[in-house]
């Protein structure tokens, strides 16, 4: 028998989410059922639930940045307990046999494709899956993290299960480390977190933004200096100085304006996923400094709890403000309006249970 849940959907593209009873699969042998305390709110939900890049599967329960608790576990689950804190991030599952499964890297499953947390296929179920913005959720035990940081710091460690691994992973693919000047574009959910995580790493962190209220904070976080990316004369000072630049804006950009930063052999890696495609970059800049253009997406399991405990270490965690559940769609205003700092993280203990209780 399904067991009943509750969570938050869009019903279509241009309506705010709701309140939207549902039921998730019993545990199987396999998996762990999850009473989710806190969601974090990445703008892919938002692209999403608007279906800003087509495709999207209505209801639609977003939510991928999950911590709870584990409420159950089925009978051949060996590394997860009841009472566990635990993560779940952009994946529940993937075909687990093609070469990138394999290299652990089911982000890139070219199997069946990886199935995310929300708005992928269901086989359990029938449908599409829904995500964290919900009371519990069931999951494949290979997809599921351990949390190790304090119980006081679980609602910001959220975010970590995507913004941190975004940017966690592209800088350790392109060896980001000490002796290096990194650029982070865009101070979002995405962008606070790449400056953390690569000033933990060594770099010298050098932050681009469209907003000149968030440059002190830009230097709280732990870059060594900001820039207001409309400044043409700021610009231009920090040209060819750069070895890496990770780029998070969500929105259309002129590329070549940051493709100039790189040094001879830098790369820009894009991780933002724009609605709308960015205008082709010139070629000249590229070629004439052996510059690369690359994408990023999310990153596996292994270095997913990698990053985990890299954070756990070093003391990192992301900067929230935690919104009650009824506050996602106004959260939802504020993200499209860069006013959020720098991560919104749902409280699902203001969430009314499936039977009227709260979940904690
Ligand atoms: P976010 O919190 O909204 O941050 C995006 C930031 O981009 C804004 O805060 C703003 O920073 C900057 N920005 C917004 N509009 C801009 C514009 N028109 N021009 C220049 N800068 C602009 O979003 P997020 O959650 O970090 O996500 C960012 C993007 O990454 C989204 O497209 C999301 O779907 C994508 N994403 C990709 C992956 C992946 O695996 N590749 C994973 C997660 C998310 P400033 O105020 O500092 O300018
Ligand atoms: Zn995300
Ligand atoms: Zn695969």
């Amino acid at each position: 028998m399904p067991t009943p849940a509750s969570g938050y959907a869009a019903p279509s593209a241009d309506a705010p989410l709701e309140p939207f009873s549902f039921s998730r699969r019993d545990p199987g042998p396999r998996d762990v059922a999850i009473d989710i305390l806190f969601c974090g709110v990445c703008h892919s939900d938002v692209h999403t639930a608007r279906s800003e890049w087509s495709g999207t599967l209505y209801p639609c329960v977003p939510g991928h940045e999950i911590v709870g608790r584990v409420r159950a576990v089925g009978g051949e689950v060996t590394r997860f307990a009841p009472g566990d804190a635990v993560g779940v991030g952009c994946m529940v599952d993937s075909c687990r046999e093609c070469a990138s499964c394999r290299d652990g890297e089911e982000q890139y499953c070219t199997g069946s494709g990886f199935v995310g947390t929300y708005n992928g296929p269901d086989p359990a179920m029938g449908g599409h899956t829904f995500g964290g913005y919900a009371d519990h959720v069931v999951v494949d035990q290979d997809f599921v993290l351990r949390v190790g940081h304090d119980e006081a710091e679980l609602a910001a460690v959220a975010p970590l299960l995507c913004a941190g691994i975004t940017t966690y992973s592209p800088l350790r693919h392109w060896k980001v480390g000490p002796g290096q000047r990194v650029g982070v574009v865009g101070l979002g959910g995405l962008g606070h977190m790449g400056v953390k995580i690569a000033a933990a790493m060594g770099a010298e962190v050098v932050v681009f933004t469209t907003s000149p209220g968030k440059k002190q904070d830009a230097l709280r976080l732990g870059a060594a200096d900001a820039v207001v990316s409309k400044d043409a004369d700021a610009m231009a000072a920090q040209e060819g100085s750069f070895d890496f630049v990770l780029n998070t804006v969500a929105a259309p950009l002129d590329l070549d304006l940051y493709l100039r930063l790189l040094k001879r052999d830098g790369t820009m890696v894009l991780v933002g996923v724009p609605a709308e495609p960015h205008q082709s970059p010139d070629v000249g800049n590229l070629v004439f400094r052996r510059r690369a253009l690359a994408g990023s997406l999310i990153g596996g399991v292994r270095e997913t709890q990698e990053m985990l405990d890299f954070c756990r270490e070093r003391g990192i965690t992301s900067d929230i403000e935690l919104i009650p559940m009824d506050g996602i769609n106004e959260a939802y205003d504020r993200m499209v309006r860069s006013d959020v700092k720098y991560r919104f993280v749902i409280d699902m203990g203001t969430l009314p249970g499936a039977d009227g209780a709260t979940v904690r």
